[in-house]
């Protein structure tokens, strides 16, 4: 299974790769939490990546961000299938994506604008292990994280004026894809339960 999970920011697709990569045995491919990822280590280039890009609702320039999918696409884990989660997210980043690997299905996860920006602005990620909670999913005691007990911090780009951005962004650059992966495309709303919807893409991800 090669699955591509698509959507707006603040539908779910994070939260739900992270599920059922779990369930299926596969891997999970965040390039957001890549991102994120290398700006914390301090790396340069992604820390010029958090200050021109990302950080302010921009996408991640196309060759860097294939660059790093292609050089994770190649190890060992992947070989057993993964969840793209966040890539591709332009025409260009898809065309790439078709000379690596072949993709099998493409979930795309709805909501609306309105859902989405109440969901993102209430969006809290634990500094430590990552998991992230949010209006249907808080944590037991505010502010810290029930498993590990980290601290839960809200995200850079999860400030309002910057969620707005990150729509526009999405309207713009990323929403051409559902028309490029027409065919492999399957549609979900992500305005259900969190249960729900994971149901959803489970047997839409099973359908030959
Ligand atoms: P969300 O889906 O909630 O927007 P992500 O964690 O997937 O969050 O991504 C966070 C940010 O990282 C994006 O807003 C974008 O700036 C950058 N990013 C992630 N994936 C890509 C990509 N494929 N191409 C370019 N930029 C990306
Ligand atoms: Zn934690």
């Amino acid at each position: 299974m090669n699955a591509i999970f698509l959507g707006p920011p603040g539908t779910g697709k994070g939260t739900q790769a992270e599920r059922i990569s779990v369930e299926l045995g596969i891997a999970h491919i965040s390039t957001g939490e890549m991102f994120r990822q290398l700006a914390n280590e301090g790396n340069p280039v992604g820390v010029e990546a958090k200050e021109k890009y990302w950080g302010k609702g921009n996408l991640v320039p196309d060759d860097l961000t294939i660059k790093l999918v292609k050089e994770r696409l190649a190890k060992e884990d992947c070989k057993k299938g993964f969840i793209l989660d966040g890539f591709p997210r332009t025409i260009p980043q898809a065309e790439a994506l078709d000379k690596i690997t072949k993709i099998s299905k493409v979930i795309d996860i709805e909501s609306s604008e309105e859902i989405i920006i109440k969901r993102l602005s209430n969006r809290r990620q634990c500094s430590k292990c990552k998991k992230i909670y949010g209006i249907d999913v808080p944590p037991k005691k505010e502010g810290i994280c029930d498993i590990c007990q980290g601290k839960l911090i809200q995200r850079d780009d999860d400030r309002e004026e910057v969620i707005r951005d990150r729509l526009k962004v999405y309207e713009k650059q990323t929403k051409p894809l559902i028309k490029y992966y027409k065919e492999k495309l399957i549609t979900v709303d992500g305005e259900q339960p969190i249960d729900k919807i994971k149901q959803d893409i489970i047997k839409a991800i099973s359908l030959k």
